[in-house]
């Protein structure tokens, strides 16, 4: 540290420097023997977000530099904190060791004073590339996405490095927040704009520039700007062809040129990242949207399908449903729920084998304890192939490729195998000559440590067993020699001893230490301590060398064994990903069939009409959390097709609305993805788009113009919505005065009705709504039923037809607590009102009149003569100071002329 406290820059302080500016916007972790250490602004800010101690070393143009740092064997939990607070962090290791660097010096003639070890940053940390056990989440997929406008169209390329999966895609500008909000990446990059053509994305509008609503939320996104130039698409479809060895990439799919140009932006920043060393990317997958149902980040945001409004998995969609044992499972399960399909065959095959395992309740649980022993092959492999892999990353390749194929036996024998399970099968086995060359090759638990050896098997190299039986017949004489020494000098406390700085020596009391002191003793003296004295013998420093040669050679060994299978896991790596895939595929449809049996959900009938009819549907996440508060979930029916689409639900807030209406959705976006779902029988006639709506009282807390974005959001509905599709609408029209939101909710209904002529579920508190039943022929009312009981309000949650008899506010609010004088007072002005009402019509009168779509017209303005009248009534004339009414008397000549 001396040589940062110098004020000229040192040698040192250059060095760092020159990193620190290399490093860009990422923290420097910087390398000094067992600590990263971080400097000036880095250390305030890693200080703070790492909650450590913030020191000063030395100084720097006359001030203190700022100085924090993190041991080095645990770095991993540090930097995962840090990329969650959405840093990214330059690694500058050691890259020669302080003899080479001495070596190096001499050969340039530097004074040993001023060696320093060589320095560089290896790799850049990133939300988006990371591989590490410890910074990923075993059951989220962890997403890089590049992004680039080729002539009005953008391409996507993503991966997961994880894994290595890959896909590529192209949508319209207005349809990216839709596919963000379906991939979901942690980290996204953007060209920089383009002085000339000024095309950048965020001030497009694509991208918002605040963190956008698809982001995981407890990782912030924030697009990174990458050159322009890394974005072309022929250098991209150059780099995949080479990097998959093929001729062409047609054989994956017809790529277009926005694709292949966000390919290349990716693949150049994996570079950039990795310094130059690549993840594992397996072949990309061309995904079409239009081959999926369709769902907005609105409507994923609103189900809650991986994450719950405030944040977490539990009280999501995938939290009631995920009973995987695997993680690569759950990701699977992920990605099924984000991607809902479109095709009635491929929703059968995943169906078929749910209940293939739902029908074999003894062999689906002794699937299920083979699988949860599966460690995380395609996260292992990802380590692998990036060059990060341990021992232990070996051995866990080993056991899940072994397990896979005695799976693959077993299941093979298994009569009425489905489809899809034989097509899984086909894919967990042909590894045997790789895990038979890793199961002799590897003790059984390899260490996660490969600097320190000890992680081939004995009998796999005999030169190695030599070496080994060379350091370990030197370490038995060396114990023989301790026991030789004690009998020969008579001192029976004499041990040998070794530490990293001296190696072997042998330590006496200080007492003892003069008699081996003797010049002709046989001992060289080494080091006094407080109260012992440590020595070398001849005999000693013969043994600890040949322990030390061996040992290197050894290790040198065990290096050479690790390359040769790490090259041999990285010539299999599709292959293997495939079997990792296949086995996620099993556990995914073994874990629905489990999650169908414990709570009796039912096969759906997938069916390409327009009907949708489920009888004792329930919604997932309320009736676990009802079951937790030892309360029953009341099921309920829906049934809409063609001359019923549209079914306008009524009754008191808290009685069950919102709760039938995302039911209902779910169970679409649950058969659609191939699972079991949560009733009595579903009928689910394919929906081609989902759409959910809640209105904006309920998201209060975004503190956007909540109103402005709901209505956005139902323009989309309007704008998107084809007669496949499935509408939830939920008090749509709340964020607004009472007059303006009847309207807008009974325009809304009537264009879903009558011109989109989808299905439909409508929750509204608007009695008056129940008027459009007058004209509109395929909508029909309903309510969820309530009674009040001597003087208490029962919710019964249960849906019944017709409109709702009275909207039960006042025992609402008494059960919500609001105090009797003040429900009292409100049931006092209901009267009033209710008596007026009789006399007007209500707020609704004269709508049923209205034709379908007549332009809502605008109040008439008062003239200026009425706006006088109306101001001079209001004035409150002894409130006024003479001053005031004089300026009053002026405005109003002035408003009248
Ligand atoms: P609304 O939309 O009508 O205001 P919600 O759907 O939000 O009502 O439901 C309010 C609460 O009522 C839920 O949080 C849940 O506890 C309970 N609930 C809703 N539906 C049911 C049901 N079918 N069975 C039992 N309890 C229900």
């Amino acid at each position: 540290m001396a040589a940062l406290a110098d004020s000229k820059p040192t040698p040192m302080m250059a060095q760092y420097l020159a990193l620190r500016a290399e490093a860009g916007d990422a923290l420097l972790f910087y390398r000094m023997g067992d600590f990263f250490e971080l400097f000036f602004e880095d250390a305030r800010k890693a200080a703070a977000i790492l909650d450590i101690a913030l020191t000063t070393r030395g100084e720097h143009g006359g001030a203190p530099i700022p100085m924090c740092g993190v041991p080095v064997h645990s770095a991993e939990s540090y930097l995962a904190r840090l990329i969650r607070a959405g840093c990214r962090v330059a690694i500058a290791e050691q890259v020669e060791t302080p003899d080479e660097a001495k070596a190096r010096a001499k050969r340039e003639g530097t004074p040993s004073s001023k060696v320093l070890v060589g320095r560089a940053i290896v790799r850049l940390v990133t939300a988006g590339t990371l591989t590490e056990e410890a910074l990923l989440e075993p059951r989220r997929a962890n997403v890089l996405a590049a992004l680039v406008e080729v002539r009005g169209s953008i391409g996507i390329a993503a991966c997961d490095v994880s894994t290595g999966a890959m896909v590529l895609e192209e949508c319209a500008p207005e349809a990216l927040g839709a596919a963000l909000a379906q991939l979901s990446p942690s980290e996204i990059i953007i060209p920089e704009p383009n002085p000339r053509a000024g095309g950048d994305l965020r001030q497009d509008g694509a991208i918002p520039p605040e963190a956008p609503a698809f982001a995981g939320a407890h990782i912030p996104v924030d697009a990174i700007l990458r050159p322009r130039s890394t974005f072309a698409s022929d250098a991209g479809a150059e780099r995949l062809k080479v990097l998959h060895g093929v001729a062409t990439l047609d054989a994956f799919g017809a790529f277009t040129r926005a694709m292949l140009a966000a390919a290349g932006g990716l693949i150049a920043y994996l570079d950039h990242v990795g310094r130059g060393s690549l993840p594992l990317l397996l072949p990309p997958v061309l995904r079409e949207a239009q081959l999926g149902m369709a769902m907005d980040a609105a409507t994923r945001a609103s189900l809650e399908i991986l994450e719950a409004a405030q944040g977490g998995r539990a009280g999501s969609l995938i939290g009631a449903v995920d009973r995987c044992v695997t993680g690569a499972g759950s990701r699977l399960l992920a990605e099924d729920l984000s991607a809902p399909l479109l095709d009635a065959g491929a929703i059968e095959a995943r169906l078929a084998l749910v209940q293939f395992w739902r029908d074999r309740p003894i062999e689906r649980a002794q699937l299920r304890e083979g699988l949860r022993a599966i460690p995380d092959l395609g996260r292992a492999l990802g380590r692998v192939v990036a060059g990060r892999g341990s021992p232990r990353d070996l051995g866990q390749l080993r056991d899940g490729l072994t397990e896979a194929a005695r799976l693959h036996h077993w299941l093979s024998g298994a009569p009425d195998r489905p489809a899809l399970l034989d097509q899984m099968l086909a894919r967990l086995t042909g590894h045997g000559a790789l895990t038979d060359h890793l199961a002799r090759a590897l003790v059984p638990s390899p260490p996660t440590e490969r600097s320190s050896g000890g992680y081939i098997a004995d009998g796999y190299d005999a030169v190695l067993d030599e070496l080994r039986s060379v350091s370990g017949d030197a370490r038995r004489a060396i114990a023989a020699m301790e026991a030789r020494y004690r009998a020969e000098t008579g001192i029976a406390t004499l041990k040998i001893r070794h530490n990293g700085v001296l190696g072997y020596f042998i330590e006496v009391g200080a007492r003892h230490a003069d008699a081996l002191m003797a010049p002709d003793s046989g001992f060289t003296h080494r080091q006094t301590m407080a109260g012992a004295v440590r020595f070398n013998s001849l005999t000693l420093h013969a043994e600890a060398a040949r322990i030390a040669e061996a040992g290197g050679h050894a290790l040198a060994a065990e290096e050479a064994h690790f390359e040769e299978m790490v090259e041999a896991i990285t010539a299999a790596r599709e292959a293997i990903a495939a079997t990792a895939a296949a086995l996620a595929r099993i556990d995914v449809a073994a874990g629905n069939a489990e999650r169908a049996a414990e709570g009796d959900w039912c096969r759906p009938e997938i069916a390409e009409d327009a009907g949708l009819a489920i009888t004792g549907g329930r919604h997932p996440v309320v009736e676990a959390a009802l079951a937790k508060a030892g309360e029953r979930f009341v099921a309920n029916d829906c049934a809409l097709g063609a001359d019923d689409r549209l079914w306008l639900i009524g009754g008191p807030n808290m009685g069950g609305k919102s709760t039938f209406l995302r039911q209902n959705a779910l169970i679409v976006l649950l058969a659609q993805a191939g699972c079991f779902v949560p009733a009595l029988s579903a009928h689910v006639g394919l929906v081609d788009r989902l759409f959910s709506r809640v209105g904006a009282a309920d998201n209060l807390a975004r503190g956007r113009s909540t109103f402005m974005v709901e209505m956005v959001e139902t323009a989309a509905i309007l704008a998107q919505a084809t007669s496949r599709s499935f509408v939830i609408l939920d008090e749509v029209g709340r964020g607004t005065s009472t007059y303006d939101g009847l309207a807008l909710a009974w325009a809304v209904a009537e264009a879903v009705h009558s011109n989109i002529r989808c299905r439909c579920l409508f929750a509204t508190h608007y009695h008056e709504l129940a008027r459009l039943a007058e004209s509109c022929e395929a909508l029909s009312l309903h309510h969820v039923r309530a009674r009040e009981w001597q003087g208490d309000l029962v919710l019964l949650h249960e849906l019944a037809e017709g409109p709702a008899d009275r909207s039960y506010g006042l025992a609402v609010a008494r059960l919500a607590g609001v105090p009797a004088p003040v429900v009292e007072r409100a049931r006092t002005v209901l009267e009033k009102l209710e008596a007026t009402r009789e006399a007007t019509g209500g707020i609704a009168a004269g709508l049923g009149d209205l034709p379908l779509f007549a332009a809502i017209r605008p109040e008439p303005k008062a003239t200026p003569e009425q706006a006088l009248a109306e101001a001079l009534r209001r004035a409150d004339l002894d409130a006024l100071t003479p001053r005031e009414a004089l300026d009053l008397l002026y405005q109003w000549k002035r408003d009248l002329s």
